[in-house]
């Protein structure tokens, strides 16, 4: 189960069909105030003015508001950027699995040392 998914299911035991539901709730406008007032509506990355909120995780905690110390208020440019940060890693994380190729410059240095012992 990736994070998403995680998320939805907690989102449902809340009572909330989708995550769209979610954020057009009272519940989450309030959770975003408050948030966005730590840091007197100031993005976190370029402080400029925040207008949204960005989940570092998708805890219970944080989606029920009893957190909120790991939202972090952004402007619309950094949110794009740190969701495909968060890509990156991802696909960082999957191409992990796949073998390594052998750089080619590890048999320059091969084929350069073996010549010098001829
Ligand atoms: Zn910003």
């Amino acid at each position: 189960m990736n994070e998403y998914e995680s998320r939805d299911q907690i989102i449902r035991s809340m009572g909330f069909p989708t995550y769209r539901d979610y954020l057009q709730s009272k519940l989450w406008r309030g959770i975003r105030q408050r948030a966005l007032l730590r840091t007197q509506f100031k993005c976190v990355k370029c402080h400029g003015r925040a207008w949204e909120v960005h989940h570092t995780e998708y805890s219970r905690l944080v989606l029920e508001g009893k957190m909120i110390r790991t939202l972090m208020p952004v402007c619309r440019i950094c949110h794009q950027l740190l969701e495909e940060d968060k890509k990156q890693r991802l696909e960082v994380e999957i191409e992990d699995w796949k073998p390594v190729p052998r750089p080619k410059r590890a048999r320059a240095i091969t084929m350069k040392s073996r010549r010098r012992a001829s």
